[in-house]
């Protein structure tokens, strides 16, 4: 039997459930996974940080313009400020970071395990944030549901063509035709558009890693102190600490896992830094976190495929952007005006 909707969303990443729920409560939506669970992709792998100084401006805007939907929809947000650190050697880079947001502060005072011999100089961002990023994806499922959107799992989307103005999609769910098709599938974005006959984006999935390491004396209060040169991250986590190489490893679109070497750098380069001597690892996982060539999301009308809309290439702000990229995604879907400083839509990469 064929399913008939006015919006099909391909993916159950918070791209596709947050868009979703923008559309549901006037739109007929369905929402396809291909996977038998939602946010098992990226979404669910994140290091879950709100960080308003991070990206570029387009980012920056909607991350700012997303921070309202993170303190209405419940307790989602939680303090956690990040320490930006530098050895002498890229005491430059530091520099160049400094901004309104950031106060220069004594690293010592703030994470007393970074060994001042490294350390040469650190900016605090007070107003940095964790995310319950769960808690975030649950409060959009919640909503499709309550406004009737249709979500199919184990629901790949293997191909699709015009049919009159319509899309139908050949799906492992069956059939569906819709108006509009929506493609929030994460890294098989170009993937879903090679299938639908559109032309890529030049999308490029980049490897992340992060691992939970066995430490002692962990303060819980400590930021999350990452190093200016993007080498490293940690942050206090349980009785341990999350630790990431803050690499960038281009992979194909995958269920991403995490290399031994990967896990074995962030050890290194945090002990490098600190006094922790990290040895062990309760558990590692990688991300893929999906680039434009510019960097900046792409959301929008697809002009060489009617009927297409694109919300990907969300890189490592998929999370913090999604309340905002959502909404102005809905908004140009139903013809809604959007601000131009939050409009980006854009598709450079062809
Ligand atoms: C280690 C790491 C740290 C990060 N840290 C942060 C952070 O601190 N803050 C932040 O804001 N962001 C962070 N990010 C980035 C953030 O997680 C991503 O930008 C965001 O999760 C992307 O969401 P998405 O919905 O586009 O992708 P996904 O969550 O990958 O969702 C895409 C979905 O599409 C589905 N799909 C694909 N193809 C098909 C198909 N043919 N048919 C049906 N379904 C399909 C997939 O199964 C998947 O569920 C981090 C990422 C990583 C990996």
């Amino acid at each position: 039997m064929r399913i008939e909707a006015d919006v099909a969303v391909i993916g159950a990443g918070i791209a596709g459930v947050s868009v979703a729920a923008e559309l549901a409560g006037d739109h007929a939506v369905v929402l396809l996974e291909q996977e038998s669970q939602p946010a098992y992709h990226t979404t669910g792998r994140s290091a879950a940080m709100f960080l308003e100084s991070y990206g570029g401006p387009p980012v920056r805007a909607l991350t700012v313009a997303s921070r309202a939907v993170f303190d209405a929809a419940g307790p989602l947000l939680t303090p956690r400020p990040l320490l930006w650190v530098a050895p002498p050697a890229q005491f430059d880079r530091l520099e160049a970071l400094a901004g309104s947001a950031l106060i220069p502060v004594d690293a010592a005072e703030h994470c007393p395990v970074l060994r001042p011999g490294w350390c040469a100089a650190a900016l605090l961002e007070p107003g940095a944030l964790e995310i319950d990023v769960l808690g975030l994806h649950q409060h959009y499922l919640g909503s499709c549901r309550r406004s009737g959107a249709e979500i199919f799992l184990n629901a790949a989307v293997r191909g699709g063509r015009r049919d009159g103005d319509r899309w139908l999609l050949d799906t492992a769910a069956g059939p569906v035709s819709a108006a509009v098709v929506v493609n929030a599938a994460g890294a098989w974005a170009d993937r879903v558009a090679a299938a639908l006959g559109a032309p890529p984006l030049g999308l490029r999935p980049l490897r992340r890693t992060a691992a939970v390491a066995r430490a002692t004396g962990v303060d819980r209060s400590w930021p999350i102190v990452a190093d200016v040169g993007e080498t490293f991250y940690f942050r206090p986590e349980g009785a341990g600490v999350l630790v990431s190489p803050a690499d960038e490893t281009p992979s194909e679109p995958c269920d991403a896992r995490a290399d031994d070497l990967d896990v074995a750098l962030a050890l290194d380069r945090v002990n490098r830094a600190t006094t922790l001597g990290l040895r062990s690892v309760q558990t590692a996982w990688a991300g893929l976190r999906t680039f434009a060539p510019d960097r900046i999301p792409v959301a929008g009308p697809d002009p060489a495929a009617p009927g297409l809309w694109w919300i990907a290439g969300q890189g490592g702000y998929g999370i913090q952007i999604a309340p905002e990229l959502a909404r102005v995604t809905a908004a140009s879907v139903r013809g809604e005006a959007v601000p131009e400083a939050l409009s980006v839509a854009r598709f450079t990469g062809r």
